[in-house]
């Protein structure tokens, strides 16, 4: 099990914080901290642009990146040279979508297989992502992080005992974890553990959606809103993970 400090900081302070995930807000100040990381010195790196130049980023990312509003010169950079391999990569799935037969006639049979054989393959370069394979390495072993100091430390067990839970993306996470990492009593423990806390904080989340459903009938105008007030983006959070929401 890895129990490095530059893991155990992160899982921590994000257990320390309220809300409806630990997971989703290590992941934001994950996110947060690449898009500082590949603005910055990293961008001069070779094998860092390898990576950049072969993956590019996915749609959230790239947007996070631009969105910063910082160094735009070096963002320009590094998708020019992102791009341009993106180009020649489109360019000869392009080409082959068109084979020419004997004396340049282009062949009939085959011709929609072609395509999306084409398709497929600029599909793929799209769905990659430097920033999204850090996260998903490091998401890792933050799960790895807290299913150790889950059995190690009691002070944590509390934590986790008493948080509100997790989305469902993290909550699979999880659960894969445990099927990876804990042996067969402790695995038992945890999925124990897990249910009640994600049944517990459903149903405690249902209920202040609920509240805030009723807050809009009239004869309740006067009553407080208490948790209701914010329980409709605290559930979409809680069923689709950490969404960016106005
Ligand atoms: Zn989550
Ligand atoms: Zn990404």
């Amino acid at each position: 099990m890895i129990r490095e400090r530059i893991y155990t900081i992160p899982v921590n302070d994000a257990f320390a914080e309220d809300g409806e995930c630990a997971l989703c807000r290590m992941k934001r100040k994950l996110s947060d901290d690449l898009v500082t990381y590949f603005l910055g010195a990293s961008l001069m790196e070779p094998d860092v642009r390898v990576s950049t130049n072969a993956k590019g980023f996915c749609r959230e990312h790239a947007a996070a990146l631009y969105n910063r509003r910082e160094n735009r010169l070096g963002l320009a950079l590094l998708l020019h040279t992102h791009a341009l391999e993106s180009a020649t990569a489109a360019k000869e799935a392009l080409a082959k979508a068109v084979p020419r037969g004997k004396g340049g006639f282009l062949k009939r049979t085959g011709i929609r297989e072609n395509l999306l054989e084409a398709a497929g393959r600029i599909e793929a370069r799209v769905s990659t992502c430097a920033m999204c394979e850090r996260v998903e390495e490091t998401m890792a072993r933050y799960v790895d992080v807290v299913l150790w100091q889950y059995f190690e430390e009691k002070e944590f067990r509390t934590k986790l005992d008493t948080c509100k839970g997790f989305c469902l993306t993290h909550t699979a996470d999880l659960l894969r974890g445990a099927a990876k990492h804990l042996d067969d009593g402790q695995a038992e423990y945890f999925a124990k553990v897990l249910a009640r806390v994600t049944g517990d904080n459903f149903d405690r989340l249902a209920g202040e959606l609920e509240g805030f459903t009723l807050l809009h009938d009239h004869r309740n105008r006067d009553k407080p809103a208490g948790a209701s007030k914010d329980a409709l983006p605290r559930m979409i959070r809680k069923l689709e993970s950490d969404v960016d929401l106005d």
